[in-house]
């Protein structure tokens, strides 16, 4: 059967009107409809670290003032990320002259937080910290040069602690100022505490080798 030419002509035009009309009622539909287009970070009408939920995992932070420096986060995390040094200042006292956590290497697992005794550090939400420099992204809790003395567990517990997220916020802006070199001098330090536990922990068989050999090798009593 053979079709009428000009039937095929009508049908295209009918096929490419209603095309263009379907398109355009799509269109339309979308010009009216409100965006929900979010022009993020500056034109959004709620930060968006608000309206994340109370358990996401955003950056650490510590408060050091209800910190007791047991150093017990610093042991539990695997990947060497956290700082502390203690030391002494002039009058003899202990106290921590760092704290420092590299969230360039962090994995966000929240091990550290687990074993903590006063809560005093803990995942925020906060996650606004892109930069070139990864230098940067070593977020200092003991001020350069600055002391802390340690809390005791007891009234460290009952201290008010700043509003979740507060302290992570002002360590990233002063990490963009004192934090050069850093992150580096922070390798260096793990790195070296990573190597002489390797060597510790190959030692620690040795020693009993040699001791259990020493034992083997001793007289029996009574057997001369
Ligand atoms: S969250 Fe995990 S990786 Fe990050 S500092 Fe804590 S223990 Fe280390
Ligand atoms: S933050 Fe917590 S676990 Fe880490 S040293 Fe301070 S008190 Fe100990």
């Amino acid at each position: 059967m053979t079709t009428n030419p000009m039937t095929g002509y009508f049908r295209n035009v009918w096929t490419a009107s209603s095309s263009i009309f379907e398109g355009m009622v799509i269109t339309l539909a979308n010009m009216l409809r409100k965006p929900t287009t979010i022009q993020y970070p500056d034109r959004v009408p709620v930060p968006v670290v608000d309206t994340l939920p109370e358990r996401y995992r955003g950056f650490l932070e510590a408060d050091v003032n209800i910190c007791t420096a047991c150093k017990l986060c610093e042991q539990a995390c695997p990947v060497s990320c956290i700082v502390i040094a203690v030391g002494k200042n002039a009058e003899g006292a202990r106290g921590m002259t760092e704290f420092a956590i590299d969230i360039s290497k962090c994995m966000y697992c929240g091990l550290c937080v687990e074993p903590c005794p006063t809560g005093a550090i803990r995942m925020t939400a906060e996650f606004e910290a892109a930069t070139e420099n990864i230098d940067h992204l070593v977020l200092r809790y003991v001020p350069e040069g600055g002391f802390v003395a340690p809390a005791k567990v007891k009234a460290a517990l009952e201290m008010a602690s700043p509003a979740r997220g507060l302290l992570a916020r002002a360590a990233v802006k002063r990490a963009r100022v004192d934090a050069a070199g850093l992150r580096t001098a922070l390798e260096a330090r793990a790195e070296a505490r990573a190597v002489a536990a390797r060597a510790a922990a190959v030692a620690a068989p040795a020693a009993e080798a040699g001791a259990a050999q020493e034992a083997g090798a001793a007289p029996v009593k009574g057997a001369e």
